[in-house]
């Protein structure tokens, strides 16, 4: 039986989301950003939490793990790497370390960039990615404790998943992506044609999540520093991908948009 899923804004631009195995009951929340839009969405389908997963250490991704874990005793899985940071952790984790939720199975993959220890989960069978604060629809997080370079590599760990791989992070931050990627990828028909799409779904008070990997490989900047037209956006034809990357992350971080 498929999973079920619930993307639930929290504060002002997060996303927690939650995922439910029809078969055992087992629920699972990916990133605890605001206790009580989660408390809400599991009160609303009678569902009770058993398993909290946390992609990395800052606080508007962690600060809901205790009223949650006090509430519902869940199992609060985190990466290994920043396990002291993340309160109440139960299991730290790391590359390809399995994932269950009632029957259904994940692995973890280290994208060290965003923080150190970042980690994403993919559920393979259901095709979904739980990106937390490294690839955003459009864009992809600030490199604050690993160089962009290492972002990068971590970046392409993702682009080689299935193109039909459902996308989730952390922040609906698509139409501010959407305006800047037009500026380094501007003959890029999919991404003219994405950005209308994305302004009509926000102007609608509509979450452009989920994406696919897919549409992210064909108009995500951040993860085609090594095509010829970003790299020519950016004035850098023919340079190092790691480099046209690290340019693409310095414009994206003075944009106004
Ligand atoms: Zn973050």
């Amino acid at each position: 039986m498929a999973v079920d899923i619930r993307l639930i804004p929290c504060l002002s631009d997060n996303y927690a989301v939650v995922l439910h195995d029809p078969a055992t009951n087992a629920v699972a929340v990916i990133d605890a950003p605001d206790a009580a839009p989660i408390e809400r969405a599991l009160d609303a389908e009678k569902w009770k939490l058993t398993h909290i997963l946390i992609t990395h250490h800052h606080g508007d991704h962690v600060q809901a793990i205790p009223a949650l874990k006090k509430k519902y005793g869940a199992i609060v899985t985190g990466p290994r790497v920043e396990a002291d940071k993340i309160p109440m952790i139960d299991a730290q984790v790391g590359h390809s370390d399995p994932i269950v939720v009632g029957n259904i199975k994940a692995h973890v993959i280290e994208t060290p960039g965003h923080t150190a220890g970042h980690i994403v989960y993919v559920f393979d069978s259901e095709h979904l990615l739980f990106a937390g604060d490294t690839l955003f629809a459009l864009g992809c997080g600030r490199p604050f404790e690993r160089p962009a370079p290492i972002l990068w590599q971590s970046l392409l760990k993702l682009r080689d998943l299935p193109g039909e791989t459902k996308l989730y992070c952390g922040h609906e931050y698509t139409l501010s992506n959407a305006r800047f990627a037009i500026t380094v990828d501007p003959k890029n028909a999919a991404l003219k044609k994405r950005l209308a799409n994305i302004e009509a779904t926000r102007a609608a008070g509509k979450p452009t999540l989920p994406s696919t990997l897919a549409e992210e490989s064909r108009t995500n900047p951040f993860l085609r520093a090594d095509h010829a037209d970003v790299a020519e956006g950016v004035g850098m034809k023919g340079r190092d991908p790691a480099a046209v990357f690290t340019e693409l992350r310095e414009r994206k971080n003075s944009f106004k948009g």
